[in-house]
């Protein structure tokens, strides 16, 4: 059933089963971005039902948005979309004021559907299926979209975004999740903001990971808990910083995000094993209690220890018990039950566990030990050893690894040469400015050594110059192929787009780097060009009978029969111009002789109007040409 609240929607029911479609929005101008946000329930979208209580309204949601000027500008929207602006995608609003340094980044015009979840549930009666569904929705939605936004109850969004930031592997795309502590329907509510901020960071920031965007913070999801059953700042990643801060300015804190440093595609890990279990031990706790936890079906345990990962290591009956379970494979995790801090040997009353085979949790969130150990014993291509072997790495942030603090050299020097040349930098502005502009520079003179050190001073392969391009853009652009390898192996972000709207990918094509766009083809990247759009670039290439430059988008994914806004292929253009290498190339790939364009002539009809016996003698002896592929 599909909703009829006059939203770009879509119904998923808790089976799983799909009734409508989402519609993706062609962004037309360079100033705008696509964010699908996902709704699956939670207080931000509830009402106060006839008991009394707070519950979820379905079909509401959207009514509302379109009503309220912080979060769609409707002017914006009738110019955009016209007739259709009443059922179009919702348009966030831009800052006002525009002198400030993070208008000018998150300058983009965010568009934004709305994909409704039926039923829409309170948190707590989520489940890891719900999870699922949300991971496969991504999965689906990933290549239509800029960024995503899961709107979600706050009791156990922890939970959803430590497990979502495990399941959604080599992510490459911000995915924030948000909810409120009172209604958007409220007149006086933590929604409005909390909902718009994670619209701004999904829209203008690449920031590759799940996130949390709660009380004027941008948390890592699976270092965050909630902490307050009242207040408005409900969330805290107590063993790491936030991401980002919302003030006056926007402060991204790039040199905390987490990156996938393989060259390796997006994908969806969508299972997750339920037979796991949070035992937090407590003075006095029986041996039947723990006996109870170790048992089949359960196949892991996250243990919450007393401090620093301290058990009694005088109860021997229980360490026996534990000892056993694991020699018969069950896996048992540690983690403190403190808020702050990490699980260490420090004790003998912590030692006593490691002694037994009990797998250190580090400094994990008792959610995020959870999910981990969830996701991590449905890798059945992993032993069991592997399997605790990956539970103690850091897989997305998730725990802290001891590394050398590096030296912040590189920053101070810049800070004294702007003090020394009056240039009124702020070391935040400095390392801002002067970071993005010295890794370009070791770009252009091919010095990875350069680039290794700058990224141990503080500098971040993501952080944009003024014109928002990264070093990878540089790198893809000038054709350094190595130094794209070497940069996506530390983790630089395949998407992000420059001030012209091009990212990496773009620039790879735009250069003819066959081998850069295999590359980041390889590691996630597609292209982001409606279809018509695209279209046009194909036949401008088949125009010049430029053959490189077709194979160029090829590479990067493109369907060579992609038509124009009149219908002709690249095959057609080929055709009435005579290019018989570009012809043979995209018969070779495939291309279709009986694409039809709005006058209803195909490739065929094209070369006989051109006058070009050559071309439909090459056309006719179609069948012959398998052979003449080119790669
Ligand atoms: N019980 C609600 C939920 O988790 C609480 C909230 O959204 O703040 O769905």
């Amino acid at each position: 059933m599909a909703t009829t609240n006059g939203t770009l929607s879509v119904v998923r029911t808790r089976t799983g089963r799909r009734c409508s479609h989402v519609e993706t929005i062609d962004l037309d101008s360079k100033e705008e971005s696509s964010v699908l946000v996902i709704y699956s329930g939670g207080t931000i979208g509830m009402v106060i039902n006839e008991g009394g209580a707070l519950v979820p309204a379905s079909n509401a949601l959207g009514r509302h948005i379109r009503r309220c000027p912080f979060l769609h500008d409707v002017e914006y929207a009738k110019k955009r979309f016209g007739d259709k602006c009443e059922t179009s995608a919702f348009v966030l609003p831009v800052q006002g004021i525009k002198t400030l340094a993070d208008t000018k980044r998150a300058r983009r015009r965010v568009l934004y559907t709305l994909l409704e979840y039926e039923p829409l549930l309170d948190s707590s009666n989520m489940t890891s299926d719900e999870w699922i569904a949300i991971a496969e929705d991504i999965k689906k939605w990933y290549k239509s979209f800029d960024g995503f936004v899961i709107l979600h109850g706050t009791d156990t969004l922890a939970y959803s975004a430590s497990a979502l930031s495990f399941m959604l592997e080599n992510l490459g795309k911000s995915v924030v999740l948000t909810g409120s502590q009172l209604s958007l329907f409220e007149p006086r509510s933590d929604a409005k903001d909390n909902f718009l901020e994670s619209l701004v960071i999904a829209g203008n920031y690449v920031i590759p990971e799940v996130t949390i965007c709660f009380g004027r913070k941008l948390y890592r999801g699976n270092r965050t808990t909630k902490m307050d059953t009242e207040g408005f700042s409900a969330f805290d990643s107590p063993n790491a910083l936030p991401l980002a801060t919302f003030g006056i300015q926007i402060e991204v804190n790039y040199r905390e995000l987490f990156r996938p440093i393989v060259i390796e595609k997006f994908r969806v890990h969508s299972k997750l094993n339920s037979n796991v279990a949070l035992l937090r031990l407590f003075p006095s706790i029986t041996l039947q209690t723990v006996s109870a936890f170790l048992r089949p079906p359960i196949q892991g345990i996250v243990l919450q220890s007393y401090g620093s990962g301290n058990v009694p290591s005088n109860r021997v009956d229980i360490l026996e018990m534990i000892e056993a379970a694991i020699d018969e494979g069950l896996i048992v995790l540690n983690c403190s039950q403190c808020i702050r801090g990490s699980v260490s040997n420090a004790y003998e009353t912590g030692k006593v566990l490691c002694d037994i085979g009990v797998t250190s949790g580090a400094d994990m969130t008792p959610e995020a030990a959870l999910t981990k150990l969830s996701y991590v014993l449905t890798k059945d291509e992993w032993s069991v050893e592997k399997k605790r072997e990956m539970l103690e790495r850091n897989l997305r942030g998730e725990l802290t690894v001891t590394s050398p603090t590096p030296s912040m050299s590189e920053a101070v020097r810049m800070v004294s040469f702007s003090a020394k040349h009056n240039l009124e930098l702020d070391p935040y502005t400095a390392a801002n400015v002067l970071f993005p502009a010295l890794l370009g520079s070791a770009v252009l003179d091919d010095n990875p050594n350069r680039i290794e050190q700058l990224l141990s001073s503080g500098a971040d392969l993501s952080q944009p110059n003024v014109d928002q391009r990264t070093p990878l853009h540089i790198a893809c652009c000038e054709g350094k192929t190595s130094l794209v390898e070497f940069m996506l192996q530390k983790g630089a972000s395949v998407h992000t787009k420059d001030r012209y709207d091009h990212t990496p990918l773009n620039e790879a094509v735009q250069h003819d780097h066959h081998e850069i766009i295999k590359l980041l083809v390889n590691c996630g990247a597609h292209l982001m060009i409606p279809p018509k759009v695209l279209g046009e670039k194909l036949c401008k290439a088949a125009i010049r009978g430029d053959v490189t430059k077709l194979k160029s988008y090829k590479i990067a994914g493109a369907n060579l029969n992609q038509c124009d806004q009149s219908g002709r292929t690249p095959l057609h253009v080929a055709m009435l111009h005579g290019h018989k290498e570009c012809a043979l190339y995209l018969l070779g790939e495939g291309c279709r002789m009986d694409a039809e364009d709005m006058m209803g002539l195909t490739p065929r009809d094209y070369a006989a109007k051109a006058g070009s016996i050559g071309m439909v003698t090459l056309l006719e002896t179609k069948n012959t040409l398998h052979h003449v592929k080119v790669l």
